[in-house]
């Protein structure tokens, strides 16, 4: 025991849980690759400006939720809340979308800070995967992206994640419909903050989930009559394959997701066995994000999804196993000269490819068995003075109980055929 608590709102990962994140993680990252997606490392922190500017003055992330801190030097720093403008910041610097074809396809894998008001599947120090295409502007890039989260969601072996879609417009038709918006919006009963919020970011207002406001919202004008021809066809398109990649959605008009950045394609996936929070991933398309930043033209789109809830909603529906092995093989030496011998085994095991583990220190025989039951090994390598004496050791099938006498020039190809 210590006096000392992970922080409030964030929780350690341990064996037997920590497994299942660690293969949620790689089962996303290994659905991207196929496609060509590789993978990106940024620094947990930026200059506090880059999410400013990437993420939006407006949002509720930047106003309340970053980890801001001023460093010894001075600067000011922030605990990154999400991916893609570090990304996007990264690939700008390092100038890869000249490098080679567009788009730049990358993946990245790592922690994510919000100070939110913590609750189940809501952290404040939580765990994404996510991918970015930067520098294409071709619908089939949205669909390519949104395939590959709905495959990695059913190769977990999730079925209840539904998909929300809606298209956002873009510089030509989504100014048209702001200012409808902002009328409409002006005339309802609203606090002051969210007056304020009409005039920087109206769209976000449809966000709000108090009943007060959404009962006034009933009317609203929606982006869906004011797309431009352009954007029509755009989305048209990102439907047509979905449907034809037999991916099933569901027009949202509401969604306008809780980042400034997004343009046409938007789109969050969602579970209903996470309690309050219902959102498992999401992303959409982001075109003006690389000028917003300094940088040339880039339209891109990309996808972020949460480690945690998908957890949680393997959880849900009965389908996250939970690792019971540690390894494949045992071993339990009684005495010394077992000892030495025993740990080449084990060695020898390793470096063809099998996990096994070896009780350490001296330990009686009956404590030695239950830490080879313990560690979920199939197979228990007994060996005593005896057994060494006429060249053999004792191969435990631990399920079964049964033991067989192996000589022992055979047991690594005994114990290789045995779990081939
Ligand atoms: P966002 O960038 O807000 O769209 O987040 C993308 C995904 O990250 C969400 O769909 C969630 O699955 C996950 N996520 C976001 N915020 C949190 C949080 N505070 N705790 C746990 N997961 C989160």
């Amino acid at each position: 025991m210590t006096t000392f608590r992970a922080p409030k709102g964030t929780f350690d990962l341990l064996p037997p849980d920590s497994a299942a994140f660690l293969a949620v993680r790689e089962a996303m990252a290994r659905t991207v690759r196929l496609a060509g997606y590789q993978y990106a490392e940024t620094p947990v922190f930026e200059d506090t400006a880059l999410f400013k500017r990437g993420v939006g003055e407006s949002t509720d992330i930047v106003n309340k939720e970053m980890y801001t801190f001023t460093s010894q030097g001075g600067d000011s720093l922030t605990l990154r809340p999400e991916g893609t403008a570090s990304v996007l910041r990264a690939a700008l610097q390092a100038n890869l979308h000249k490098a080679g074809q567009l788009p730049v396809k990358l993946y990245y894998s790592g922690s994510y800070f919000r100070y939110e008001k913590p609750q189940k599947g809501r952290y404040r120090h939580f765990s994404q995967v996510g991918a970015e295409a930067l520098g294409s502007e071709d619908p089939q890039v949205d669909a390519e992206l949104i395939i590959l989260a709905v495959d990695a969601f059913r190769g977990l072996g999730l079925t209840n994640v539904k998909l929300l879609l809606n298209s956002l417009g873009d510089a030509t038709c989504r100014p048209v419909y702001r200012a409808a918006l902002q009328e409409f919006l002006r005339g309802l009963d609203l606090d002051e903050a969210t007056r304020a919020r009409i005039e920087i970011n109206p769209l976000r207002v449809l966000d709000d989930k108090r009943p007060e406001v959404r009962a006034q919202l009933a009317g609203a004008p929606m982006i869906g009559d004011y797309l431009c021809e352009d954007c029509k066809a755009f989305h048209a398109e990102v439907r047509e394959l979905l449907t034809d990649a037999g991916v099933a959605f569901e027009d949202d008009p509401n969604l306008v997701r809780g980042l400034d950045y997004y343009t046409r394609t938007t789109f969050e996936f969602v579970h209903d066995g996470l309690g309050s929070q219902s959102a498992v991933g999401g992303g959409g398309r982001y075109d003006g994000l690389s000028e917003l930043l300094g940088g040339p033209a880039l339209p891109s789109v990309g996808w972020a999804l949460g480690v945690d809830r998908t957890v949680l909603a393997m959880e849900a529906e009965g389908v996250l196993e939970k690792e019971t092995s540690r390894v494949e093989v045992f071993a339990v030496p009684l005495g010394e000269q077992a000892r030495r011998l025993l740990f080449g085994v084990v060695r020898d095991l390793r470096r063809l490819g099998v996990s096994a583990d070896i009780v350490f220190g001296t330990r009686g025989v009956k404590g030695a068995m239950k830490a080879a039951d313990r560690s979920g090994a199939r197979y228990a390598l007994v060996a005593g003075e005896r057994d060494l004496a006429d060249n053999l050791v004792q191969l435990k099938d631990l399920a079964s109980g049964e033991q067989i006498p192996v000589a022992l020039d055979q047991i690594i190809p005994t114990i290789k055929e045995k779990l081939s």
